[in-house]
């Protein structure tokens, strides 16, 4: 069971509830079990937070609810809208710390809502201005389906990625507790199909997640050696190379399922031919493919882009050996939207 969030007046936020932890939080009240069902209904088909619109629970029922919980909601304190069509969010948590999430335009009107877990990151890769600051912390499971919640109300949202700030298996319990409401019919109604999660390569909790849940898989791998890894993320001293590709051949996958590797090429760091001809190896026996991303130069990075060759010869070696390998964008580049950015820059401006 998911343990409700700690609330200053200790009333239980059902947004941090699945389903399963509202019924047995509802069963502690005396009411039927099809009673959750329809308080999620309200929650998240409905959009509804204010127990008194819950019109077909008794009168009775909702003010017991109204004295023991109440139910979340982030609204975004400010939206920022690229050139490309990018969204980004930044939402106010109940302690004034800040999140933010990011829509980006998809083919066909279709769009993917990129989501935080944690307020900042532990894990301190070199690439990224999250880690920078260091974990402030974990984000409660409402506080992760809210950023979709929120999106929602300005537009639909056809897929989730858990990519934004912070690293997802540092938190667990709470994001397993978001992806069951994401599922859930009666909940956010989303297939497991289009919902990826990112880590950057907490071993033992990949075979924790593999187990407890289905999701896509993304893995942010960045290089071919320990020694470059360790580098560009101080994670692989802890879970090396070897361990890393053990844990991915572990993890279950549907049949036609892949695991994805995030692979960041940095000019004369991890683009070289010899780098293609090690992801290759490091890549066999594994359902995978690459999602491919140039350097995004921001101020103060020590690392730079690739050469539009160098990118172009790391790819078609890749495609040559049959390993599916897919150019991305660095979409929302005018606004920030690369992880974290938009936090650190209200940061500074503060
Ligand atoms: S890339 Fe992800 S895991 Fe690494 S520091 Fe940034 S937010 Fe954390």
């Amino acid at each position: 069971m998911t343990e409700p969030a700690l609330n200053l007046d200790r009333k239980v936020d059902l947004k941090d509830l699945d389903l399963d932890a509202l019924t047995a939080f509802l069963d502690g009240l005396g009411k039927e079990r099809f009673r959750a069902r329809q308080i999620f209904r309200w929650m998240y088909r409905q959009g509804v937070c204010d127990f008194a619109e819950m019109t077909d629970l008794s009168k009775d029922f909702r003010q017991e609810l109204q004295a023991r919980a109440y139910v979340s909601r982030l609204v975004p304190e400010k939206v920022e809208v690229s050139s490309d069509g990018t969204r980004k969010y930044l939402l106010r948590l109940a302690d004034g710390q800040t999140v933010e999430s990011v829509r980006i335009p998809m083919d066909e009107g279709r769009s993917t809502l990129c989501i935080s877990t944690q307020v900042g990151c532990a894990m301190q890769c070199a690439f990224c201005l999250t880690g920078t600051f260091g974990l402030m912390r974990n984000l409660t499971p409402s506080e992760i389906v809210n950023q979709v919640c929120a999106a929602q109300a300005d537009g639909p949202v056809n897929n989730i990625v858990l990519m934004g700030m912070g690293e997802p298996l540092h938190n667990l319990d709470n994001v397993v507790a978001a992806l069951r409401i994401f599922y859930a019919e009666e909940g956010l109604n989303f297939s497991p199909r289009k919902v990826t999660l990112s880590t950057c390569g907490l071993v033992p909790e990949m075979a924790e997640l593999g187990r407890r849940i289905r999701v896509n898989l993304a893995v942010s791998l960045n290089a071919t050696t320990d020694e470059v890894r360790e580098r560009l993320m101080p994670i692989n001293r802890r879970y090396p190379l070897a361990r890393l590709m053990a844990a991915c051949r572990e993890f279950p996958l549907q049949p036609r399922q892949r695991i994805t590797f995030e692979y960041i090429l940095i000019r004369d760091l991890n683009d070289s031919p010899a780098d293609a001809r090690r992801l290759v190896k490091l890549l066999h026996g594994v359902k995978a493919k690459v999602n491919l991303i140039a350097f995004n130069e921001h101020e103060g990075s020590d690392y730079r882009a690739p050469t539009e060759e160098a990118f172009e010869a790391f790819q078609s070696y890749l495609l040559q050996r049959n390993i599916v390998a897919i150019r991305r964008a660095s979409k929302g580049a005018d606004i920030s939207a690369a992880c974290g950015q938009l936090k650190g820059r209200l940061e500074k401006e503060e």
